[in-house]
């Protein structure tokens, strides 16, 4: 099943990536990482430099999911407000997590930083505005939460956001610490990267089946197979095929478009991520070379769209919607795509080892922010294969109790 249909942006900023080889015959790892996406490839460099010796194998190309799909917004605030988190989790448990969410967007900037290669990234403050008058409560409750934990975040009235911006809202939030990038060359760069430190990437190697075997588990794929004391299951919006009983991702569609390069983007204050308070939200940035990308729309069906007429039907409703923003644009689409995008009903990714099958772990960073989730992941296998603590392994453990939703 395809994971998106339409024309993407990012795969064109780089014209020949690195190959890596297919599996051939049996081979041993301490680790295997099944997925080469965003997720997979956090995964494997972030083991590979913490010195476990890892390989990876991927079914098609590095970065050719739903990683090529991502529109490279990097945001610690979630889909899910923190005041809410603090509701269903209670507030120190809220707040532990969206430390961990800004503590995964600092190390993502720190690795994106010091790559050999440009890869898009920009350190960026997002505005959250109230879609409603009536959303100003909320977003005010979300400003004090922020605030009296210590995140940095600033309370908009509807008079600053007009004198910023083209538009009036009742309210937003402005938090600083965010980023952008480009997901395709991040990807690709990190994996060069992570080969240096020692991770072994195969590419055209499909995994079929993970069975038990003396030092853990073998992992079978159309190629050859890997003995490995631990499997990482990054096989993004695939759930089905990481097994385990845990998972219960509730997947849909979700639609982006890239205009033209614009002549000024200067009404675009400090160009900050843009997203608000509706649900399904509307989001938008800018780019290095002046185009804006805008996203949203989200349907709840999982299979993209798959004709190019109704596709454009709802490009043109985003074109729409950013030239009710920005009415002194004229922007035209270049690039429209519609992909499977998946959350969970409790707004947490699914991270960390799958307590039924000791060795086994997910990287599942399902949400609008799943590039903050895959970088956390990352982080948790890391631990507890080294066994390190990590505090926040409790709170994203698979097998938390969280309401079937599909
Ligand atoms: C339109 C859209 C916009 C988005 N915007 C953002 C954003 O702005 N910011 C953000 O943080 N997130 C965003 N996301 C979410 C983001 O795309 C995902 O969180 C992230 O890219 C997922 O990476 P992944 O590695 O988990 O999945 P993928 O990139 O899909 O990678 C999984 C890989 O596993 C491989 N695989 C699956 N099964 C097997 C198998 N059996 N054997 C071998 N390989 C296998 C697949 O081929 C695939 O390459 C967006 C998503 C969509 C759809």
């Amino acid at each position: 099943m395809s994971l998106y249909f339409g024309s993407l942006y990012w795969p064109n900023s780089l014209a020949q990536p690195v190959s890596y080889p297919e599996l051939r015959g049996d081979i041993n790892a301490r680790v295997v990482v099944i997925g080469g996406g965003m997720s997979g490839v956090l995964c494997g460099y972030v083991l590979a430099a913490g010195g476990i010796e890892t390989a990876l194998i991927e079914q098609q190309r590095i970065a050719s999911g739903s990683t090529s799909a991502n529109t490279g917004l990097l945001q610690y605030s979630n889909d899910t407000m923190l005041s809410e988190f603090a509701r269903t989790l209670g507030e120190a448990d809220a707040v532990r997590f969206y430390r961990a969410c800004k503590h995964a967007a600092e190390k993502i900037a720190d690795i994106a930083e010091k790559l050999p290669r440009d890869v898009g990234f920009k350190r960026r403050s997002s505005l959250y505005y109230a879609s409603k008058d009536g959303d100003a409560d909320a977003l005010r409750e979300e400003y004090e939460t922020l605030s009296r934990n210590g995140f940095d975040a600033e309370w908009w009235d509807e008079e600053r956001i007009a004198a910023h911006f083209p538009f009036r809202k009742a309210a937003a939030i402005v938090t600083r610490g965010d980023a952008e990038l480009n997901p395709y060359l991040f990807v690709h760069a990190l994996a060069e990267e992570a080969v240096k430190q020692g991770l072994r990437p195969y590419e055209h190697t499909k995994m079929l089946d993970v069975r038990p075997a003396e030092r853990g588990y073998v992992v079978r794929t159309d190629n050859g197979s890997i003995e490995a004391e631990h499997v990482v299951y990054a096989v993004g919006y695939a759930p089905e095929t990481a097994g385990g009983r845990w998972v219960k991702a509730r997947l849909k569609r979700s639609y982006a478009i890239v205009t033209n390069p614009l002549p000024s983007l200067a009404e675009w204050n400090e160009r900050m991520l843009i997203w608000e308070t509706d649900r399904p939200y509307l989001y938008a940035r800018t780019t290095g070379d002046n185009r804006i990308i805008i996203g949203g729309l989200d349907e709840n069906v999982r299979q993209p769209l798959l004709s190019e007429q109704e596709l454009r039907a709802h490009s043109m409703r985003l074109l729409s919607e950013l030239r009710q923003l920005f009415p002194g644009y004229s922007p035209e689409i270049r690039w429209e795509w519609n992909a499977t995008f998946g959350e969970s009903a409790d707004g947490l990714p699914w991270l960390g080892e799958d307590p039924e099958r000791p060795g086994q772990h997910y990287c599942l960073g399902y949400g609008g922010n799943g590039t903050i989730y895959s970088c956390m992941g990352a982080e948790i296998i890391r631990d507890r294969i080294l066994g390190l603590p990590n505090p926040i392994g409790r709170i994203v453990r698979p097998d938390r109790a969280v309401a079937a939703s599909v």
